[in-house]
C-alpha cells in the first residue's frame, strides 16, 4: 500500500497531465459519489446508477493511464467525458450543474493540446448556451457564454505561452549555444532512434565524425574567441551544405558528428568530398584556411549506436594519421574499434 502511494506520488511528480487527471477524478468522485449513495438510499435507482456511471467514467481514464503508462489516449478520453458531462449536468441540474463547466473549461487546457481543448470548450459553451435548460432569462445565457469564452481565451493564451517556453527550454537543453548544433545528449538519443528505425526498416544511414585540424594552433595564435568564431562559422557552412533531414551535433571541443539518413555508402564519399571542399574554400581564421578531417561509417545490421560511432571515430583517427584534411570511410563493422591504440587516442582527444 505504502509502495503504491509512493509510486503514485512519483508518477504525479513526473507527469503533470497525470496529476491533473487524478485531481480532477478525485474531486469528481468525491463530489458525485455521495449523491449516488443518497439516490440509492431514497430508492431513486436510475439517478443513482447515472451518478455512479459518471464517477466511474471520470476515474476510469486515470486507471487506464496508470496501467498502460501512456497519457495521450486517457487524457483525451477524460476531456471528452468531462466536456459531455458538463453539458449534461447543466441541462439536468440547471445552474448548479452549469458552474461545474468552468472547472472543465480550465482542466481541458491542462490535459490536451490547446487546439483540441479549444474545440472541446467550444462544444461545452455552445452546448450549454444552446440547450440552456438552466437559464431562466436570455441575459443569463449571454453572460454565461461571454464569461466562459473569456475563461477559455485566457486559458488558451496561457497554454500557448507555456508551450512556447517548453519548446525554448527543450531547444536550450538539447543544443550547443555557440554553434547551434545538437548537443551530445541529443546526439545519443537520435543515434539510438536511427538504429531502431534501421532495425524496423533497413535504409542506408551514415554518420561522420568531423574534427577541425590543428585547432589548438588557432587558439594559441589568435586567441580563444577567434577559435570560437571558427567553430560557429564551421557549423554555419556545414549546415548550409546539408539536406533538410541531415543533422549536425557537437560531440565536444572541436569535434562534430553529422548524421546522414538515406545516404547509401556509394553517395557518402561524394557528400563528404563536397563538404570538405566547401570548408576548404570558406572556413578561415584571419587569412589562414582551416581544414577538417573526417571519419565516416554506414550503419550495419545488428550494430549498436555506440559501436557505429566508435567505428567512425576510429576512421577519423586514421584520417588524422594519414595527413589530415581528408576523409576515410570505414566499411568493415569489425574493424579497428577495439584496438588499444585507437582507444588510447580517443581517450586523449576527449
Ligand atoms: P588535431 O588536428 O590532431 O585534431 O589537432 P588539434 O589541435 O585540433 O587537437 P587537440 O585535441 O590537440 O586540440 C583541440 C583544442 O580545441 C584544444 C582546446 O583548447 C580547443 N577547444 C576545445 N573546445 C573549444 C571551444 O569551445 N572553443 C575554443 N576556442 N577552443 C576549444
Ligand atoms: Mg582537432
Ligand atoms: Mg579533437
Amino acid at each position: 500500500m505504502t509502495s503504491l502511494t509512493h509510486q503514485l506520488n512519483a508518477r504525479m511528480r513526473a507527469d503533470f497531465r497525470f496529476a491533473v487527471m487524478s485531481v480532477f477524478a478525485l474531486c469528481g468522485v468525491l463530489g458525485i459519489l455521495p449523491f449516488a449513495v443518497y439516490r440509492f438510499a431514497i430508492g431513486d435507482v436510475v439517478a443513482g446508477v447515472m451518478d455512479s456511471l459518471i464517477a466511474i467514467l471520470i476515474a476510469a481514464p486515470v486507471a487506464w493511464a496508470w496501467r498502460s503508462g501512456s497519457i495521450a489516449g486517457p487524457a483525451l478520453t477524460q476531456v471528452a467525458v468531462i466536456s459531455i458531462a458538463s453539458v449534461v449536468a447543466a441541462e439536468v441540474l440547471g445552474r448548479n450543474g452549469m458552474l461545474w463547466a468552468y472547472c472543465a473549461l480550465l482542466a481541458n487546457f491542462f490535459l490536451v493540446d490547446r487546439r483540441i481543448a479549444l474545440g472541446a470548450n467550444l462544444f461545452v459553451v455552445v452546448g450549454i448556451a444552446v440547450l440552456g435548460g438552466g437559464f431562466p432569462e436570455n441575459s443569463e445565457r449571454v453572460s454565461f457564454a461571454v464569461t466562459a469564452a473569456i475563461v477559455s481565451l485566457y486559458a488558451y493564451i496561457f497554454a500557448s505561452r507555456t508551450e512556447l517556453q517548453r519548446l525554448q527550454l527543450e531547444a536550450l537543453a538539447s543544443h550547443d549555444p555557440l554553434t547551434g548544433a545538437g548537443n551530445r545528449r541529443l546526439l545519443e538519443r537520435e543515434l539510438e532512434d536511427a538504429v531502431l528505425q534501421f532495425q524496423q526498416r533497413p535504409r542506408p544511414v551514415a554518420l561522420a565524425v568531423i574534427d577541425l585540424d590543428h585547432f589548438k594552433r588557432i587558439n594559441d595564435q589568435h586567441g580563444h574567441e577567434a577559435g570560437d568564431r571558427v567553430l560557429a562559422r564551421f557549423a554555419e557552412i556545414t549546415r548550409g551544405h546539408l539536406r533538410k533531414l541531415d543533422r549536425l551535433y557537437r560531440l565536444g571541443g572541436e569535434e562534430f558528428v553529422l548524421l546522414l539518413p538515406a545516404t547509401p555508402p556509394a553517395g557518402l564519399g561524394v557528400v563528404l568530398d563536397k563538404l570538405q571542399e566547401a570548408l576548404r574554400q570558406e572556413l578561415r581564421c584571419v587569412d589562414t584556411p582551416v581544414t577538417v578531417s573526417i571519419g565516416a561509417a554506414a550503419l550495419h545490421a545488428g550494430e549498436s549506436w555506440s559501436d557505429w560511432l566508435a567505428r567512425a571515430d576510429a576512421a577519423l583517427y586514421r584520417a588524422k594519421h594519414a595527413g589530415r584534411d581528408r576523409h576515410i570511410i570505414d566499411h568493415d563493422p569489425a574493424a579497428h574499434t577495439g584496438s588499444v591504440e585507437v582507444q588510447a587516442e580517443r581517450r586523449q582527444r576527449r
